[in-house]
């Protein structure tokens, strides 16, 4: 209890200034740049996430050690992991000039399950793939293993033509913490989590995770997962081509919507975010002010920071939907706070949605695309 109270405070205190360093380094790569700037932006850039996914990893494990991780279970397409999971290593792979395949298998393209954790898993060996091969090919597959009436076992693999791994270095490797030699983290980088975190989600999904590697030829890393056929509309997957953020400036300029945050740097990020696609953003700077807004103006939507001073986030948001015709209106937290609970109990609050930070603009547009859609203005 202790350690994941500290984990989350740490969370907290390390997302807040990396909101500020990713989002700053974003807004500035808009303005004009030397060659040089944009080189250096992109490493200040690069640096930030992998610290936030060291963190992330951190919490995953920890997370999955103390019993708290929950796994949804919802219908999703098979292609939404492995094509994106596909494009997300494809620039990384394409700048080693390595290709990238995809195979379906028997699989079918509809199932029931936890779409996050089973793409975070597979994005683990694919991203290892990539890093840990020079030449050749990357490997992207789903496989059938059984069906019968408790639903399907599926294998998911990534193969690579890579360095491989000895046996003697197989052993173990998918304990946390743990990397093949320390000149190799060195070499590759990396916080030895993946692999643990991924066979121990593999495990809560009914299945398990390994390896099988000649080296100097490649390896294999499989897990697989006790899932089900789902029901969702193959077309339901057909989505809208053009960026979340072209699509705000078409359909919602003029928009007005506030914004609710204390923190002046955080401010900037996300006013400077929000200006450019041409909505009107008030501002608030903390829930009592966000009620009085609230009161005076029907916004189209509310992004709402949950620790202000005086009141805080859920406050502010259980207030405003007190107010006449203020049931509907889509209120969206914007935290630091990455655990399961803080979700929850923005939801309990009365709120619609929420936006972990540091706040990634890419998720930023799409949630407000939704939502504006979604509200009557
Ligand atoms: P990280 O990659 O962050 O160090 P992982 O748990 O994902 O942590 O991997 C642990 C170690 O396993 C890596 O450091 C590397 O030594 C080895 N490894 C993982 N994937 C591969 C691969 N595809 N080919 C060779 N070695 C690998």
């Amino acid at each position: 209890m202790a350690k994941s109270t500290f984990l989350a405070n740490m969370s907290h205190e390390i997302r807040t200034p990396m909101n500020a360093i990713l989002g700053y380094a974003h807004l500035l790569r808009r303005g004009e740049l030397t060659a040089e700037q944009g080189d250096r932006l992109t490493k200040i850039g690069t640096a930030g996430e992998h610290l936030l996914a060291v963190i992330n990893d951190i919490l995953d494990i920890s997370k999955i050690e103390a019993g708290k991780m929950v796994l949804e279970e919802t219908d999703f397409a098979l292609s939404a992991i492995l094509d994106h999971v596909q494009s997300l290593i494809a620039n990384s792979a394409r700048a080693k000039g390595l290709t990238v395949r995809i195979d379906y298998g028997n699989v079918p393209s509809i199932l029931r399950g936890d779409p996050t954790r089973l793409r975070q898993g597979l994005l683990n060996f694919a991203n290892n793939a990539v890093k840990f091969t020079e030449r050749g090919t990357v490997t992207i597959r789903a496989r059938l293993l059984e069906e019968s009436e408790s639903g399907l076992l599926i294998r998911f693999e990534v193969s690579d033509t890579g360095i491989g791994i000895s046996a003697q270095q197989r052993a173990g490797l998918f304990r946390a913490f743990q990397q093949v030699d320390a000149s190799t983290t060195r070499k590759y980088g990396g916080t030895g989590l993946g692999l643990a975190i991924t066979q121990r989600l593999a495990r809560m999904m009914g299945g398990d995770a390994g390896v099988e590697s000649q080296p100097g030829l490649g390896s294999t890393f499989w897990f697989t997962a006790r899932l089900r056929r789902g029901l969702l509309a193959e077309s339901a997957e057909t989505r809208d081509q053009s960026s979340p953020e072209s699509m705000i400036r078409l359909h919602y300029a003029g928009t007005r919507i506030l914004l609710v945050e204390d923190d002046s740097i955080n401010q900037e990020v996300a006013l400077a975010l929000l200006e450019d696609t041409g909505l009107k953003v008030d501002v608030a700077d903390n829930g009592w002010q966000a009620v009085a807004k609230a009161t005076e103006t029907d916004y189209a939507l509310i992004l709402m920071d949950m620790q202000m001073p005086e009141m805080g986030g859920i406050e502010a948001t259980q207030a405003i939907r007190q107010l006449p015709a203020r049931q509907w209106t889509p209120i969206v937290a914007m935290t630091a706070n990455a655990f399961d609970e803080d979700r929850e109990r923005c939801i309990a609050a009365g709120m619609s949605d929420f936006i972990p930070k540091p706040v990634d603009p890419e998720v930023l547009y799409q949630t407000l695309v939704r939502w504006l859609s979604n509200s009557s203005h």
